[in-house]
C-alpha cells in the first residue's frame, strides 16, 4: 500500500512595526534586556492595551494577499495560562472572529500548480523570551536557571493556519518559501527563521493513497530552517507509515525535532494541554476596518510573487519561476530577456553562476549579462566565470571577454580527449556498455586539462565520435 501525507502548516510572523501590539515600546530585537518595557506589556495591573493601527492595516493586507475575506468585525481574546514568559496571565490574540479567514495560496511545483487553503491569519501578541541556562541544549531540560526578556513580550505577530491541503516535504517547502517571499515584499517583516521572526509549526499525518480521510496528526515544533521542516516533516511520515504498517495506531501529540540526530522527541502531554478559558478582551474593541480602508490598502498590494510565479511560470516553468521570485531574482530576467537573451538559458545563469559567485541582482546591468548569457558557448569556460564575478561591477563590459575565444581546433583538443580516455579505461568501459551519462565526466576532464580553454560543444562531440568510433 502507498501511503500520503496530510500536511497543514501554523505559521508565525513577527511584525516589524516600530512599537508593540498593545504599548508604545519599541518592538524590535538588538537592545538590552529588559530595557523595552513599560506597565502595559509588563501585565501591571490596571495598565490599559491601544491597538497599533499599522499592525492591523498591515495584517489585512497580509490576508488580501492571501486571498482571504476580511472580517469587517474582528474580536481580540484572551488566551489564558501560566507561564513567566507571559505577565498577564493571559495572551491577547483573535479566537473565533479572526481579522483574516477563507483565503488560499497557488503553490507553484514541478507537477504543476496546487491550491493550498488558509484557514485563518489573525493578530496577536508574543511572549517573553525565556533563556535557559545551564545545561547544553539550550531547553529547560538541564538548564539550571532561566533568565527572562521582556522586550520581545507585546510584539505584534501574525498566526496564519493553512488546510491539512499540503501533501510532500518539497511542497512545504515551496509553500514557505512563496509565503516568506510575499511577506518580506509586503514590507511587513523580515520574516527570518534563524531571527525568529517567522516560526513554524507543522501539523503532520498520513492515509491511503487515494482515500480522503483525515487521520491522527501529529505536530512538530522548534525547527529553525525551511531544510530542517522538510527533514522533520519526512521524519515524522516515515514514523508514521511505519506505525500503521505494523498495525499501530498513531497518537496525537507533540514532537520536537533535533536536527543533529535527524529524531523526533516527544514533549511532555502536560506542556500541550489545551484549555486556554478563551474570552473576549473587555479592554479593547473589536477591530472594525472600513470598506474603504480595505479597498485602499487592496489598492497598495504590488504584482504579489505568487502572480509573478504563475506569470514567468508560463513562459518558463513552475520550478524554474519559483527560484527566480523567491531568490529576488525575477526582475533581473525579465531585463535580461528583454535584452535578448534565451529565457532558459538567462534563467540558469542567475539563479546558478550568478547566485553562486555572491553576485548582488540589483547591481547588474542587464544588457551586458545578456551579451554574456549569449555569448557563453563562443568563449572559454574561464573567461565566462570570471565574468560572472565581475557583471555587478560598476562600468562593467562584457566585450573583453567575449573577444576571448574558446579553443575549439580539433587537431589541438584531439590529443587530450585521447589522454583522457586513455586515463579512465573503467568509465570508458561503463560508457560503451550504456552508461551515457558518463558523457559529462569525459568533457569535464578535458576542461580541467585544457584549465577552461576549450570549446564544450566541441570536445563533447569529439568524445562522442571516439567512444562510438571504437
Ligand atoms: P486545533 O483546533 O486543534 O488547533 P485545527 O483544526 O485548528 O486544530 O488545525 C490545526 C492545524 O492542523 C491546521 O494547520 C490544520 O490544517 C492541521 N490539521 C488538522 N487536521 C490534520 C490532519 N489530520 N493531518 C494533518 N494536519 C492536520
Ligand atoms: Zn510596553
Ligand atoms: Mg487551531
Amino acid at each position: 500500500m502507498s501511503w500520503e501525507p496530510v500536511i497543514g502548516l501554523e505559521i508565525h510572523v513577527q511584525l516589524k512595526t516600530r512599537t508593540k501590539m498593545f504599548c508604545r515600546c519599541p518592538a524590535g530585537f538588538g537592545a538590552a534586556e529588559n530595557t523595552q518595557t513599560c506597565p502595559v506589556c509588563l501585565g501591571f495591573p490596571g495598565a490599559l492595551p491601544v491597538p497599533n493601527r499599522t499592525a492591523i492595516e498591515w495584517v489585512v493586507k497580509l490576508g488580501l494577499a492571501l486571498g482571504c475575506e476580511i472580517a469587517p468585525r474582528a474580536v481580540f481574546a484572551r488566551k489564558n495560562y501560566f507561564y513567566p514568559d507571559l505577565p498577564k496571565g493571559y495572551q491577547i490574540s483573535q479566537y473565533d472572529l479572526p481579522s483574516c479567514i477563507n483565503g488560499k495560496v497557488i503553490v507553484p511545483l514541478q507537477e504543476g500548480e496546487h491550491e493550498v487553503g488558509i484557514v485563518r491569519a489573525h493578530l496577536e501578541e508574543d511572549a517573553a523570551k525565556n533563556v535557559h541556562v545551564g545545561g547544553s541544549s539550550g531547553r529547560i531540560g538541564g538548564a539550571d536557571y532561566t533568565l527572562v526578556d521582556y522586550n520581545r513580550g507585546g510584539t505584534p505577530l501574525v498566526e496564519i493556519v493553512t488546510e491539512p491541503h499540503i501533501h510532500s516535504a518539497e511542497e512545504a517547502k515551496s509553500f514557505l518559501q512563496l509565503l516568506r517571499q510575499t511577506i518580506v515584499e509586503l514590507g511587513i517583516s523580515d520574516a527570518e527563521m534563524e531571527k525568529g521572526t517567522l516560526r513554524v509549526d507543522a501539523n503532520v499525518s498520513v492515509r491511503p493513497a487515494g482515500s480522503d480521510e483525515l487521520r491522527t496528526r501529529t505536530e512538530i515544533k522548534n525547527m529553525n530552517s525551511f531544510n530542517h521542516i522538510g527533514r522533520g516533516i519526512e521524519a515524522e511520515v516515515a514514523r508514521q507509515i511505519e506505525i500503521w504498517e505494523s498495525g499501530g495506531a498513531v497518537e496525537q501529540h507533540t514532537y520536537d525535532f533535533d536536527v543533529a540526530s535527524g529524531t523526533l522527541t516527544a514533549r511532555r502531554a502536560k506542556e500541550e494541554a489545551d484549555d486556554y478559558r478563551y474570552f473576549p478582551e473587555p479592554d479593547l474593541v473589536p477591530v472594525e476596518p472600513s470598506e474603504e480602508l480595505v479597498e485602499r490598502l487592496r489598492g497598495e498590494l504590488p504584482e504579489l510573487p505568487g502572480e509573478r510565479i504563475r506569470r514567468i511560470g508560463e513562459a518558463l516553468d513552475h520550478e524554474r519561476a519559483l527560484v527566480l521570485v523567491t531568490g529576488g531574482l525575477d526582475s533581473l530576467w525579465e531585463e535580461t530577456v528583454a535584452a535578448g537573451a534565451d529565457r532558459v538559458s538567462a534563467a540558469n545563469v542567475i539563479a546558478n553562476q550568478l547566485v553562486g559567485a555572491g553576485v548582488e541582482p540589483a547591481t547588474v546591468d542587464a544588457a551586458e549579462l545578456a551579451k554574456l548569457v549569449e555569448g557563453r558557448d563562443r568563449i572559454p569556460r574561464k573567461s565566462f566565470d570570471d565574468a560572472i564575478v565581475h557583471v555587478g561591477d560598476t562600468g562593467f563590459s562584457a566585450e573583453p571577454y567575449l573577444a576571448q575565444e574558446a579553443v575549439s581546433d580539433t587537431s589541438a583538443l584531439e590529443p587530450v580527449v585521447d589522454a583522457i580516455l586513455a586515463a579512465n579505461p573503467a568509465q570508458v568501459e561503463q560508457y560503451r556498455g550504456g552508461k551515457d551519462g558518463l558523457l559529462g565526466f569525459f568533457v569535464g576532464q578535458v576542461m580541467k586539462e585544457t584549465k577552461g580553454a576549450a570549446d564544450a560543444r566541441v570536445v563533447s562531440e569529439l568524445v562522442r565520435s571516439k567512444l562510438a568510433g571504437g
